[in-house]
């Protein structure tokens, strides 16, 4: 009786977990940044329409105002160097520009980020294609930027 009880409480528990796997599907990314403006990647590849959860940590020890770092997804075929251009005037907003044009193009930030600090920001590329990102503290989106290939 003890086994058949056993037995029972491994299937309802296996089930749960399953149950909490599924309402959590989608894809967690980790993306680092350092004091010599990189992220550890200049590309990578996700699902279109899936749910991205990136996790932006910053290594650097630097402080945020001289070494910030943050993470911005722009949407296909956006002007990245007007953007970055734009955003070094948005500095009370952390360096998001606020203006209608610039704001259509982002698809999802993380907070700006200073030594040791991290943020997660939770999103969906609705299509496929090529989506770019930045970092847009001012000067960084020259070396911090690359692409996201949704597939
Ligand atoms: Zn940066």
């Amino acid at each position: 009786m003890t086994r058949i009880i056993t037995t029972l409480l491994a299937v309802l528990l296996s089930s749960a977990i399953f149950a909490f796997a599924a309402h959590h599907e989608g894809t967690t990314l980790e993306i680092t940044s350092n004091d010599t403006m990189q992220f550890n990647t200049k590309s990578f590849e996700v699902k279109a329409g899936e749910e991205i959860t990136l996790v932006l940590k910053n290594l650097g020890k630097l402080p945020k105002a001289a070494m910030g770092h943050n993470l911005v997804i722009l949407k296909p075929g956006s002007n990245v160097a007007g953007f970055a251009t734009a955003a070094v005037r948005a500095v009370v907003n952390e360096y998001i520009p606020t203006d209608d044009a610039n704001k259509a193009m982002i698809i999802a930030h993380t907070k700006l980020l200073g030594p040791g600090e991290e943020d997660a920001v939770t999103f969906t590329l609705p299509d496929t294609g090529a989506y770019p990102f930045v970092c847009s503290f001012p000067g960084h989106f020259a070396l911090m930027q690359g692409i996201i290939y949704a597939k």
